[in-house]
């Protein structure tokens, strides 16, 4: 076996396109050594019969704590851009590349750990599960990690944000930035947001062009 073949995710996932029973699997997982120090996993959620799909890095440590995807700073600041850009986040399923949490400890305070990229690659399984099961139109990267899951490692979100991509797990995908870069920035904050809502607003266009295009 390969070096980076010792973690995976492969053996925990079932031959089912039931969200339900993928999201019960993903307790059990172990395919890398992120399950041992995480409260739980963090597995995606939303509709079966979402339209897109938002793709972020993993969960935080609010997440961590709940059992659910962007509940955190990072998630409230997605769900406010998600409205004043015309989306429901109701009808958006909203997932992570990486479902438990990696940090490091400070204290008391438990501090953000980028994932590996051999815990991406992990990972990766239950991002295909999830994506197989729903079909969505539109996959959305919120930042690096995601992208570099679903599109390689040489995929670069300064050069290739905004621009549409055709997809193997969906009809497009598009990259943006992930909602916790704009909170590192304070200072760039009316910027970042605004330039953040622009891209979730070309999601909401494609959205509608791609729905009228299956009904010409
Ligand atoms: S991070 Fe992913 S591959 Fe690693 S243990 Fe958790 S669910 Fe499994």
């Amino acid at each position: 076996m390969a070096r980076n073949q010792k973690y995976s995710a492969a053996q925990w996932v079932p031959a089912t396109g039931n969200l339900t029973a993928l999201r019960a699997a993903a307790s059990e997982c172990q395919g890398c050594e992120l399950y041992a120090r995480a409260t739980q996993v963090v597995f995606g959620e939303g509709p079966q019969d979402a339209k897109v799909v938002m793709v972020g890095e993993q969960p935080g440590d609010e997440e961590d704590r709940r059992g659910h995807p962007f509940v955190g700073p990072a998630g409230r600041l997605l769900s406010k851009a998600m409205g004043e850009a015309g989306l429901d986040r109701e009808k958006i399923y909203v997932t992570n590349a990486v479902k438990h949490f990696k940090f490091l400890e400070r204290g008391k305070r438990r501090i953000h750990a980028k994932p590996s990229g051999i815990e991406i690659s992990a990972c990766r399984p239950w991002l295909e599960a999830e994506l197989t099961s729903i079909e969505p139109e539109l996959v959305v990267c919120l930042g690096a990690t995601a992208a570099q899951s679903l599109m390689g490692r040489d995929f670069r979100i300064t050069a290739e944000r905004g621009k549409f991509f055709p997809h193997h797990w969906a009809k497009e995908l598009i990259a943006t930035v992930h909602p916790s870069a704009i909170l590192r920035v304070p200072e760039r904050y009316e910027e970042e947001y605004a330039r953040f809502v622009q891209d979730l607003r070309l999601v909401a266009n494609r959205v509608q062009q791609l729905k009228g295009a299956a009904h010409t």
